[in-house]
């Protein structure tokens, strides 16, 4: 039985003000049913996690560097996130992908890196619009979780992300029919390339999950849970979907 998650990417949003945020949605919630993880800018992350030190909401980075420490001036390791009081780091998100060109073999060698310091890793992948139009999705989403999957990946330390680009940000979601074949084939492959652990990896899914939606999202199976980004800045929001799942 896999857990279900709901994960806040905050993205560069995020002052020492709007720590009270999570504040507020850890004292609202208690006891979640899901496991909850709030990922911050690195400059919160500390913080963070002092402030919600002792309830049940994680703390995680929205990257990391492949080395544990070096010569990578404004970068973070996995090591130091750990260090700062992290559990999760999301790698490969679609905006570092495009922003920093990201490969698939870099995601993989950062997810190898959160591991080796303790940390789950969320991989993301999802097509772009231009590739679902020319009926690619599924190739692509299998070939970005090939490259990126490292050796050694588990139910415990990977979580698989879903994030079509098209649909980050822009209000517009897949159909729960697309959403559907996207996870199944996802966990078909994981079943096939990690025979062990692929039926307990938790496959999320992300882009414009709000309450309104989240609902009849989590109820698709093989969605195990949320990658959300603008819902999350507000306890309101990331509150009510937290109660979907
Ligand atoms: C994201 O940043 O991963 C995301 C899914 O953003 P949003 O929920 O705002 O579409």
């Amino acid at each position: 039985m896999r857990r279900k998650l709901a994960a806040g990417n905050w993205k560069m949003h995020g002052l020492a003000a709007d720590l009270a945020e999570a504040e507020a949605l850890s004292k609202a919630h208690p006891a979640p049913r899901c496991e909850v993880l709030i990922c911050p800018p690195a400059t919160l992350l500390a913080r963070l996690a002092d402030t919600l030190s002792g309830g049940t909401v994680a703390v995680g980075g929205q990257d990391c560097h492949t080395a544990a420490k070096g010569a990578h001036t404004g970068d973070v390791s996995a090591v130091m996130l750990a260090d700062a009081g992290a559990t999760h780091v999301i790698v490969g998100h679609s905006e570092r992908r495009a922003d920093h060109a990201e490969t698939d073999a870099a995601i993989a060698a950062k997810a190898a890196s959160a591991h080796a310091a303790g940390l789950t890793a969320i991989i993301c992948l999802g097509e772009t619009e231009a590739q679902r139009d020319a009926g690619e999705t599924l190739a692509v989403v299998a070939a970005q979780l090939a490259g990126s999957l490292p050796e050694g990946a588990t139910a415990a330390n990977t979580v698989i992300a879903y994030e079509p680009v098209w649909a980050i940000g822009t209000g517009r979601t897949p159909t729960i029919d697309q959403i559907a074949e996207v996870h199944t084939a996802l966990r078909t492959h994981l079943r096939s390339a990690l025979p062990a652990e692929g039926d307990g990896i938790r496959l999320l899914y992300g882009g414009s999950v709000k309450p309104a939606n989240a609902a009849e999202i989590f109820a698709v199976a093989d969605v195990d849970g949320a990658l959300v980004g603008g819902a999350s800045l507000k306890a309101a929001d990331f509150g009510a979907i937290i109660a979907a799942l």
